[in-house]
């Protein structure tokens, strides 16, 4: 499978990994999810994100289950809340998540988002967990280039954020930005916020036009830069499927041209958009 490589020059992951969100609410759910996110192991989706505020620390559990005598297979993302994230409250909210995902460190902890709490503050409770063994890296989520500007260069492994069709303003500036820098980007909600994109009409046309899906047509546009991995969410297993065929196939010009009309890039800075 194709790979990026993270901010240390040195490791790599697959460019398509697996979200979690809305997965451990509900208890008659879980067999399936887990069963999926297995899936998507075995077929080479090694990279699972996850939150603490996920399900509240359920979608962590899952990934455990998920995970179990595979730890060396996979390559677990947690998050840390955005608010308060002081040297205790990193510190606590790490064992936490340590306890649910039932591993011995994480290997990539993020800040969900950026609160009030001094980013200095944040990076020198990463770093001190990092020495310690409990984290193997750090990056950031939900960052706008000013964000990542004050943070400077550094330890900072990616970026995850929302990018998608029908969000892509982080094409002006964010993402050429990040690339010239080697830090890669993980796109969250790849398919559109509540599977918008999977509604839309040129996607609906590519898809049909190049016999795939509108689910497919959305994962290889955001693959096609190459600083850029995916982490679509999927508790179907014909999902998990499609999603990795997705790898297979590639847009045209054309076809680019098309998603360029209906969904234009952005002429000027627009402010980073959240989920
Ligand atoms: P996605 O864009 O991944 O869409 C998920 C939805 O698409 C689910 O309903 C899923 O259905 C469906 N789906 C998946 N694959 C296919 C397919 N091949 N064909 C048709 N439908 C499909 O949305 P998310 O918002 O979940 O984003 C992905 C991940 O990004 C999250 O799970 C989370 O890990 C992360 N994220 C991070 C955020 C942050 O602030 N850092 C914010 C939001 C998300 P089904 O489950 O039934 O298979």
């Amino acid at each position: 499978m194709r790979t990026i490589t993270l901010s240390d020059g040195v490791t790599t992951l697959p460019v398509l990994g697996q979200g979690t969100w809305q997965m451990g609410f509900r208890w008659y759910r879980r067999r399936r999810e887990v069963a999926a996110l297995r899936l998507g192991l075995d077929l080479g989706l090694t990279c699972i994100d996850t939150a603490e505020s996920y399900a509240d620390g359920g979608a962590e559990r899952v990934v455990a289950e998920a995970i179990a005598g595979e730890r060396d297979r996979a390559f677990v993302v947690t998050k840390v809340n955005g608010d308060g994230a002081t040297r205790a409250r990193v510190a606590e909210a790490c064992e936490a998540s340590l306890r649910r995902l039932r591993i011995d460190a994480i290997d990539l902890y993020l800040l969900h988002w950026r609160g009030e709490v001094p980013l200095a503050e944040t990076v020198e409770a990463f770093e001190k967990l990092r020495a310690e063994g409990k984290i193997k890296r750090w990056g950031t989520s939900n960052f706008d280039l000013a964000d990542l500007q004050e943070l400077g260069p550094g330890a900072c492994a990616i970026n995850q954020i929302l990018y998608h069709p029908e969000a892509r303003g982080i094409e002006f500036d964010l993402l050429p930005w990040s690339e010239q820098r080697g830090l890669p980007t993980m796109a969250y909600s790849p398919l559109g916020q509540a599977g918008s994109l999977l509604r839309h009409p040129t996607m609906i046309a590519i898809a049909k036009a190049r016999e795939v899906t509108p689910a497919q047509v959305a994962l290889a546009w955001g693959l096609r830069r190459p600083g850029v991995m995916s982490i679509p969410k999927a508790s179907r297993p014909e999902h998990v499927r499609a999603n990795v065929a997705a790898l297979d196939f590639q847009l045209t010009n054309a076809d680019l041209a098309q998603i360029d009309a209906a969904l234009p890039p952005p002429r000027d800075k627009q402010k980073l958009v959240i989920w």
